[in-house]
């Protein structure tokens, strides 16, 4: 049977192809021994590609690692139809329709190998499609952040399928615990988006066969850069009468910070019929927004807006930006069981890998120009139209970018 926190008493698996970059940076042995996931962002990448290794090797040199111990082993399910429908830096080679190939050339290859019983005694999380479900809410007809993609996603059921496929193909494993993806408090953290993100889990965690005990736990801020506290200011503290919500920051959200938000989900989730020893996971690889620029104590008592944005951690210019974000440092390194309800710290995202390029760069994995990644672009109602904060010359998302390992270890929190 499944263990009801796969990370408790147990190593975490460093990925020898990250781990090689991470060290051959000038600093980079700090980290370079840090667990990080894999992701399975193409089908070529479960067989392997001459160069790359495919899931197999991982799952080999995870069992080198173990020894006699525990060892859970951290892979990212990332390849769904019409993939990261409300941009473009991560498109992906599936398009819209092609749900059929998601399911018999993505999803069962990946159940087969993980089935095989010489990997019975591996802990095996996967986070299952980032980003997927909460653009079925927010990002469709009927908000002002529409897109068509999203709705051509929404109308096609095809992430809702996928999504339930991969749960109930990789839930009846028995050493698989499935994370899904429930973005993070900058997106989902408003009423309006919460209750109705918990209910888009919960349908796409009863599609296709699937049922509820598939899902093990939640992961939010995968990839994202939300602070994990906020210790300088609180959701219930005013200014002068003014509640901190009603600040420019925080614009009427219920939460300012990853942790609230992650037990505060996950209550919502239980309620709704999730197994009630379900955990959090937490993405801290690049949330840490240490160094000089950090404050240190509250903002002036001036108004809710000085007294917000002197105070927090999360130097953005604004909570949606989400592309290479200039000043922000490594997280709380990966470790189990940190808090009531959250199994562990992750570091999924792995540091130092770009999340698109800030210009157009021909290629052939599907992948788009946003220009939410290019440091020039003003923009748009997702952002708040904000400067999008994006750090330049980056190269595709995936690709090592070295600049911006550079400055997440210079800013991490807590330093290296
Ligand atoms: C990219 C993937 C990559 C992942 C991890 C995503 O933004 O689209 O190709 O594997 O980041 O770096």
């Amino acid at each position: 049977g499944k263990v009801d926190n796969p990370y408790a008493g147990a190593k975490m698996y460093v990925n020898p192809e990250w781990s090689a970059h991470a060290a051959a940076e000038p600093g980079g042995s700090r980290v370079s021994n840090q667990p990080t996931a894999v992701w399975l962002d193409r089908i070529a990448l479960v067989t392997g590609t001459s160069g790359t290794m495919g899931l197999r090797d991982h799952l080999d040199a995870a069992l080198t690692q173990k020894g006699g111990g525990e060892l859970v082993v951290q892979l990212v399910i990332y390849n769904l139809p019409g993939r990261d429908c409300s941009a473009l830096a991560s498109n992906g080679e599936l398009g819209p329709t092609e749900i059929d190939k998601y399911k018999t050339q993505y999803i069962d290859p990946i159940a087969a190998i993980l089935a095989e019983p010489k990997y019975a005694g591996l802990r095996i999380v996967t986070t299952v499609e980032i980003d997927s479900l909460p653009n079925l809410v927010t990002n469709v007809s009927g908000r002002p952040t529409a897109t068509a993609n999203c709705d051509v996603m929404k109308t096609n059921g095809n992430y809702v399928k996928g999504v339930g496929y991969a749960l109930n193909k990789l839930g009846s494993i028995a050493n698989v615990y499935n994370y899904v993806d429930a973005g993070h408090h900058g997106w989902l953290g408003w009423d309006d988006n919460l209750g109705a993100s918990a209910e888009m889990f919960k349908q796409a965690a009863t599609a296709e066969g699937s049922t509820l005990s598939n899902v093990h736990g939640f992961i939010v801020n995968t990839a994202n850069y939300s602070a994990l506290k906020e210790d300088n200011f609180k959701i219930d503290d005013s200014v002068n009468g003014t509640s901190v919500r009603q600040s420019k920051w925080v614009d009427w959200n219920r939460y300012t910070d990853e942790l609230s938000y992650a037990q505060g989900m996950r209550t919502k989730l239980v309620s709704l019929g999730f197994d009630a020893h379900i955990g959090m996971l937490i993405d801290t690889s690049r949330n840490g927004w240490g160094g000089t620029a950090r404050p240190t104590g509250p903002g002036a008592l001036t108004s809710v807006d000085t007294y917000v944005n002197g105070g927090r951690y999360d130097r953005r210019i604004h909570l949606g930006n989400w592309c290479n974000q200039s000043g922000a440092g490594l997280g709380e390194r990966p470790q189990a069981a940190p808090a009531a309800g959250i199994d562990a710290y992750v570091w999924i995202k792995p540091p130092g890998e770009s999340d698109g390029a800030s210009k157009e760069i021909p290629n052939n994995e599907g992948k788009g120009f946003d220009r939410m990644c290019d440091p020039t672009y003003t923009g748009n109602v997702r952002n708040g139209n904000s400067m999008s904060g994006a750090l330049p010359n980056a190269p595709l998302a995936g690709q090592w970018f070295s600049a911006q390992f550079q400055e997440l270890m210079k800013n991490a929190y807590p330093a290296l």
